[in-house]
């Protein structure tokens, strides 16, 4: 395939946008090469400026569950964006989505829209604190939940992959406020609690991680860390921005029955636009502004296309009971074709998979953490990447990433991706 027009595009991108790309792992910069100018994309596949066609396992970092330009909600957007952009007023169609979440998500009464998956678990952070009084938070090695400063400390995703896991710009003020934990260790939980008793606002998570490669919670993980909370008057706080509406109609929350007492979204809630929400239970929405002492808000929260597009989404995963277990077989017949391929080839790997997320690990040692998920970072999976993607198959561009997938795929489709997966392993 030929990537002329991107090269192209990217050289003039990087004279005016650093490093020629608005959100860092866009770059290529962990698998290398120039990243590929999407033009249009339509169902399961992408169109590049250069006229090539692309099965996609990226599917925007998850949002395109039901495939590109999915019709109800571009229709719904066309027809939103004739009657308005913006209002800064509150619409009918915010609380028709809002009621439709709160109905799908278990153990939320209320739901309040942001734009974007970081505002959501900063806004979720932020709402602990004030409802606990405490200031120190947990997160985990590993896992990504946005750029807001709290954050940015061993982080997942792009974070990861660049190697600047404590971001200059972050102070040590900040940092100093969270605590960080190895995923799937209890006991090291434990510890941080006893180490700073009444001082934890919130344990943050991916209840399964998706950002150093897909990672699932050990059995009982997530009951401890629910147990270890209640114990200690501390907020669970469930990251969902990709798993909701993904795994399961309620998330993680309803896949493995575990309660949050917060809960964070982003991604499918939007539709494809900058949507992202959190949620939580009347006691705790109600420590919000403007009832309530905590300040949050928006220019744009609940803005009218945002929420028409989310609105069709989630109608349409709601009205599908079949949906879920579609995009589980799906995943799994791909997971279970790459297995075949590459134990016939003698290639060390692990994969990992719950519903319909799944990351390949060119290394046989279990992915349970961040440090096991550095195995995988490897020449093997470089080649793998652009093998791939030289047979028209895009998979995220870096190890620590999760391939999302689309219900628009069809099984000709996976089996065009196992085929090129065949071709590729030689090389490996
Ligand atoms: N949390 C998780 C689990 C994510 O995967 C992401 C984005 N990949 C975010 C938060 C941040 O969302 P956004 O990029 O929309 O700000």
């Amino acid at each position: 395939m030929l990537y002329e027009r991107s090269s192209r595009l990217f050289a003039e991108a990087e004279q005016v946008i650093p490093g020629g790309v608005n959100s860092p792992v866009r770059a290529f910069k962990a698998v290398g090469g120039t990243p590929i100018f999407i033009k249009e994309a339509k169902g399961a596949y992408l169109y590049d400026e250069d006229g090539n066609r692309l099965i996609d396992y990226i599917n925007s970092w998850g949002p395109m569950i039901l495939g590109h330009a999915y019709a109800p909600v571009v229709d719904a957007v066309i027809e939103k964006a004739k009657k308005g952009t913006s209002f800064g007023t509150p619409t009918a169609l915010e609380t028709e989505i809002a009621k439709l979440a709160v109905n799908m998500v278990p153990n939320i009464d209320k739901i309040r829209f942001v734009n974007s998956g970081t505002e959501a678990c900063m806004s979720a952070i932020r709402l602990a604190r004030g409802y606990t009084g405490r200031e120190k938070i947990i997160k985990f090695a590993g896992c990504y939940h946005g750029h807001s400063d709290s954050f940015l400390i061993q982080a997942g995703s792009g974070a990861i992959t660049f190697g600047t896991p404590n971001s200059p710009g972050v102070t040590q003020g900040t940092a100093k406020d969270t605590l960080l934990a190895t995923y799937n260790d209890l006991d090291n939980v434990r510890a941080l609690f006893e180490a700073n008793p009444k001082e934890i606002a919130a344990i943050i998570i991916e209840p399964v991680a998706g950002n150093m490669g897909c990672v699932p919670p050990a059995e009982g993980f997530l009951q401890g860390l629910r147990n270890l909370c209640d114990a200690n008057g501390t907020l669970l706080i469930f990251d969902e921005v990709m798993t909701g509406f993904r795994l399961a109609k309620g998330g993680v929350q309803e896949l493995f029955g575990i309660k949050a007492d917060i809960v964070a979204f982003g991604k499918v809630i939007g539709g494809g636009l900058p949507v992202g929400a959190f949620a939580a239970r009347n006691e705790i929405m109600n420590y919000l502004a403007p009832v309530g002492p905590v300040y949050q808000a928006g220019t744009l929260s609940g803005n009218p296309l945002a929420m028409a597009a989310g609105f069709e989404m989630l109608k349409a995963l709601d009205a599908d009971a079949e949906i879920f277990i579609r995009l589980d077989a799906k995943t799994s017949y791909l997971e279970t074709g790459i297995r075949n391929i590459l134990e016939k080839k003698g290639i060390a790997f692990t994969i990992n998979r719950v519903g319909s997320m799944i990351s390949v690990h060119f290394d046989a040692r279990p992915v349970t953490d961040f440090a096991t998920a550095g195995y995988g970072n490897n020449d093997s999976f470089k080649k793998f990447f652009h093998g791939l993607l030289a047979e028209g198959v895009y998979i995220a561009p870096s190890a620590y990433e999760t391939w999302f997938i689309t219900d628009a795929l069809t099984y000709d489709d996976l089996n065009f991706t196992l085929q090129a997966i065949e071709k590729v392993a030689d090389t490996l």
